[in-house]
């Protein structure tokens, strides 16, 4: 039986891993959050972990109360589970640049990543692919584009990376009506249920752009070499064109839990009760060129990889941010973008691999995306 750890364990992709864990009699030994104490304690009176740990002082006062001495707090505590835990498999399923710090400590003490958490790769992903292969770590993405990459590939030189996306709530808006769409409207994904900073980003097609630069780490290639198309039926989770020009794509229900069990059972597959697929139900299967005119932070992202260096990690910070401005309500739809630009050009974009200077730049450009975002009030 394999031992996991659930890193973000409260949100959308970390219940779906304890389902996953229960269908293949998996033993989850840790499960972590930020505040969601009560949360974290109905998911562990579920799964009888050997740590729970919380970021947050009042939920981590409540939930000790509640559940005793094996709750560990912040930082700490998240490094503590991480090296003491014996996992075999470390998911992290946490959302944004948090997920960074994990992950190296994960790879360090773990030989299995599963990886949810696509900001770490986008803010940081040189340093982690050098880290991995270094400490002998696996990174198995979950994302699901990157899952349907990742079962296509068959060793041989990849010609181009075809990326699928949904397009979103917004798909065939053009710039004025997007003006004035509400976070309700932003918030109701055509096809997927999930988290709610990636279901903006789904939106605003950042989502997207996050991913293509993400799987610039994980296979390798030159952002000319990997597309975007979108498919609003969101069946095909990507293709992946060689020299040949075969295309080889996956397919499958909309149901995350199937990459996150490829995650856990690669290079085997194991038999599970969740969504399948309907062939003859599904329909027209639709293709079309995403608007870069109109969703501007799918071309913010393209340039971000093409300056390198600590761009992407300043578009994703940015964005984190504009992103957290518009669920509080101080700011439109549109501004996500603006800020994001606003920001990226007054960079000074310079190389680093030192992981506290990463941190520094995450921080700082937070800042200043929350003060551009005042500044538009
Ligand atoms: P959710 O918002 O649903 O969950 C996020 C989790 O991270 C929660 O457990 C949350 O705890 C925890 N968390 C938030 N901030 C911190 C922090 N500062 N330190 C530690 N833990 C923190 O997100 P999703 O599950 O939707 O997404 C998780 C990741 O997976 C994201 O990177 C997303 O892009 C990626 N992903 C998600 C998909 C999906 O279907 N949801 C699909 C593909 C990728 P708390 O509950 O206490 O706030
Ligand atoms: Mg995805």
């Amino acid at each position: 039986m394999k031992r996991v750890l659930i890193l973000g364990a409260t949100g959308s992709i970390g219940v779906q891993t304890i389902e996953v864990c229960e269908n293949l009699g998996y033993q989850i030994v840790g499960i972590t959050a930020d505040k969601n104490y009560l949360k974290l304690f109905e998911l562990s009176k579920r799964c009888h972990p050997d740590y729970v740990v919380i970021n947050q002082q009042t939920g981590y006062n409540n939930l000790k109360e509640m559940l005793g001495n094996h709750v560990l707090f912040g930082t700490e505590g998240l490094k503590e589970v991480i090296s003491e835990s014996k996992a075999d498999i470390i998911v992290n399923a946490i959302v944004g640049s948090a997920g960074i710090l994990p992950t190296i400590e994960a790879i360090k003490h773990c030989k299995r990543i599963a990886l949810a958490n696509k900001e770490t790769l986008v803010g940081a992903g040189e340093m982690i692919m050098k880290l991995a292969k270094e400490f002998q770590c696996e990174i198995i993405p979950v994302d699901s584009e990157h899952s349907a990459v990742f079962q296509c590939l068959d060793g041989q030189k990849i010609k181009k990376i075809h990326l699928t996306a949904s397009g979103g709530p917004f798909l065939g808006y053009k710039s004025s009506q997007l003006e004035a769409v509400t976070i309700e409207d932003a918030l109701k994904h055509p096809t997927w249920k999930m988290g709610s900073k990636i279901t903006i980003d789904s939106a605003t097609l950042m989502n997207k752009g996050l991913e293509v630069i993400e799987a610039k780490w994980l296979f390798n290639v030159d952002a000319d070499k990997i597309n975007v198309v979108i498919h609003p039926e969101s069946i095909i989770h990507s293709f992946v064109q060689y020299e040949d020009n075969s295309f080889i794509a996956q397919l499958g229900a909309h149901d995350m839990r199937i990459p996150i069990q490829y995650a856990f059972t690669y290079p085997d597959r194991y038999e599970n009760n969740f969504n399948v697929m309907d062939l003859v139900s599904l329909g027209k299967l639709t293709f079309q060129n995403p608007d870069i005119d109109t969703f501007k932070c799918l071309g913010l992202a393209y340039d971000a990889l093409q300056y390198g260096n600590t761009m992407p990690l300043v578009l994703n910070a940015a964005n984190e941010a504009a992103v957290q401005m518009f669920l509080e309500e101080k700011i439109s739809f549109t501004k996500i973008w603006y800020l994001i630009e606003k920001v990226m050009n007054n960079h000074h974009n310079i190389y680093t691999d030192d992981i506290s200077e990463i941190l520094e730049i995450d921080r700082i450009t937070r800042i200043r995306t929350f003060e551009g975002g005042n500044k538009c009030q």
